[in-house]
């Protein structure tokens, strides 16, 4: 929660002491031993700080532990808390009885951000692409500006701001994308990219920008939060050279990514590359699931570790940190 500005009774203090971090932006967190709190005015009450005026994004649905200030690369202040979620609240939120039997396969690609089974292509919203498209101008105008002058120092700034923009643009679409396809379906089934492979070449800057896996991530979470199934299909699963018909499955061999439908030489059906990669998964997935429930095999566990069906209860509390990203002026 963006954090506006600060105001405190008594002799004036210097700001906390951030302890850096690798990705440039710098946190500082108070336990309940700190003795911070919320007024009931709505601030942000911080020992030797003061009380401290916050843009609230959410209401918070519990008392939270611990409070972490955040300062990013581009000056902004934010609040975030540890909140304990409550599984019945949880379960009551998005039933899982009204969407039993509901299950999707994802193709994550470079041409749209995903790809579904059942044909639907879900591409980054206008908002994202907005507000990509003036980072890329105050990117080439940065460029142009010379060394070491004021307008550098200030297009410098700008610049940041626009990143953290895209940031948190990116972030939102992948909560309301992750929360869509959590909350209408039982089971969820996706690819695991080979991300760090592909990011080698020429698709770096893509697989960077689109995020795919804190959207995975995301997914996994939420899934175990609202007691639904997320499965991600192996690797080596050729999900895009298979034959997605049930009654064929013809493997056809690897095709360059400007092919984008293709005839099955043994079945002739005609394909969508990326339908048929979605619906691939989608078998896959439920292949892997149904060997799960027969205790056959692994499932993954919400950091991505292998764990044995049956050791994870889903109705176990979890914590889970919310941290809001709103733009606002820094304080
Ligand atoms: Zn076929």
């Amino acid at each position: 929660m963006p954090i506006v500005e600060a105001e405190r009774k008594g002799s004036p203090v210097g700001p906390p002491a951030f302890k850096s971090r690798k990705d440039k932006r710098q946190a500082v967190r108070f336990t309940a031993n700190a003795r911070w709190k919320i007024t009931e005015k709505g601030r942000l009450l911080l020992p030797k700080i003061g009380a401290l005026r916050v843009l609230w994004s959410r209401t918070l649905p519990s008392t939270p532990a611990t409070v972490t200030v955040i300062k990013d690369s581009a000056g902004r202040y934010f609040a975030s808390f540890v909140i304990e979620t409550d599984p019945d609240t949880d379960a009551q939120h998005w039933p899982v009885g009204e969407v039993a039997g509901r299950e999707v396969g994802l193709d994550m690609g470079l041409t749209h951000f995903a790809v579904l089974d059942n044909g639907e292509k879900v591409t980054s919203p206008r908002f994202l692409r907005r507000a990509e498209k003036k980072l890329k101008k105050l990117q080439r105008e940065h460029s142009r500006k010379q060394k070491g002058s004021k307008n550098k120092e200030k297009s410098r700034l700008r610049l940041a701001r626009q990143h953290a923009k895209v940031a948190d643009a990116r972030h939102a679409f992948h909560h309301q994308l992750s929360s869509k396809l959590i909350r209408e379906h039982q089971a969820v089934h996706a690819e695991t990219l080979n991300v760090k492979g592909l990011a080698r070449g020429k698709l770096a800057k893509s697989i960077h920008d689109a995020g795919w896996s804190s959207f995975l991530d995301m997914l996994s979470y939420k899934a175990k939060r609202y007691g639904r199934d997320f499965q991600r299909t192996g690797r080596r699963f050729p999900s895009s050279q298979r034959c997605s018909n049930p009654a064929c499955h013809h493997i056809d061999g690897p095709k360059p990514l400007n092919i984008r439908t293709w005839a099955c030489p043994a079945c002739g059906t005609i394909h969508d590359r990326d339908t048929n990669a979605a619906r691939n998964t989608l078998q896959e997935g439920q292949r892997m699931r149904a060997m799960v429930a027969e205790g056959r095999a692994e499932t993954e566990n919400a950091c991505g570790a292998p764990v044995r069906p049956g050791t994870q209860s889903r109705h176990s509390a979890m914590k889970q940190e919310a941290t809001e990203s709103h733009t606002s002026r820094a304080a």
